[in-house]
């Protein structure tokens, strides 16, 4: 038996066998990505072309996250760069943030063939990453875009709605947590985005300092 709390990396070996869970003491974002870089955790690990475990300011007081990677990210390395990225980027912009100053990435951090909704067990396996980003970031405010990235933070069924979800503001380990539409979701229900402008701007509030 091993000491509890100790896991086997399966890329250690002798003295290193024995080293406490590497996700949950990676020191710094970087660290965090290169864990990410040689994850075969799940079937994603092998059908990938990149990883993208996610990008901006490591101080950020907002983090976006998203669902997984789509083709556009797979292909560069880099979070909501393709049509729903450019939405998101408005989005942003439309409560007075950069793109630069925010924190943005996903529950997988690898792409799902054709784009499909994420496996449980891919969620799971890859959410300690997730996790130790936000404990590392520590952000005044977290925006889940869509179903996936609301359930998972919130440790929610996949049956609930995102319309039980949206309007109000939850607590991820203490943090504000502000659930919206999924940009992609977005481009295909522009009748969506007055909602969508509502929850944002809670997020905004809360950055400003309106007591939660
Ligand atoms: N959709 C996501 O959920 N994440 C991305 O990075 C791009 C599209």
């Amino acid at each position: 038996m091993y000491p509890p709390g100790l896991t086997i990396d399966p890329r250690a070996s002798g003295a290193d066998l024995f080293t406490a869970d590497p996700v949950g003491q990676a020191p710094d974002l970087a660290a965090i990505a290169r864990l990410i870089e040689s994850c075969r955790k799940c079937s994603l690990g092998h059908s990938r072309l990149h990883v993208v475990p996610g990008e901006g300011d490591p101080r950020a007081q907002l983090v976006c996250v998203g669902e997984a990677p789509g083709a556009t990210e797979d292909e560069t390395g880099r979070p909501f760069v393709g049509r729903a990225g450019k939405l998101l980027d408005d989005i942003l912009k439309a409560i007075g943030l950069a793109r630069e100053s925010v924190f943005i990435c996903n529950v997988l951090k690898c792409r799902p063939p054709g784009n499909r909704t994420p496996e449980p067990m891919e969620a799971a396996a890859c959410s300690p990453y997730l996790h130790r980003q936000l404990e590392l970031i520590r952000p005044k405010v977290i925006l889940a875009l869509g179903k996936p990235a609301a359930t998972t933070l919130l440790d929610q069924p996949a049956s609930v709605s995102l319309g039980d979800l949206r309007g109000k503001v939850h607590r991820y380990r203490g943090i504000p947590l502000v659930v919206t539409y999924h940009p992609a979701a977005l481009l295909r229900n522009p009748n969506w985005k007055p909602a969508t402008w509502d929850d944002v701007r809670i997020a905004r509030r809360i950055l400003d300092g309106e007591p939660v």
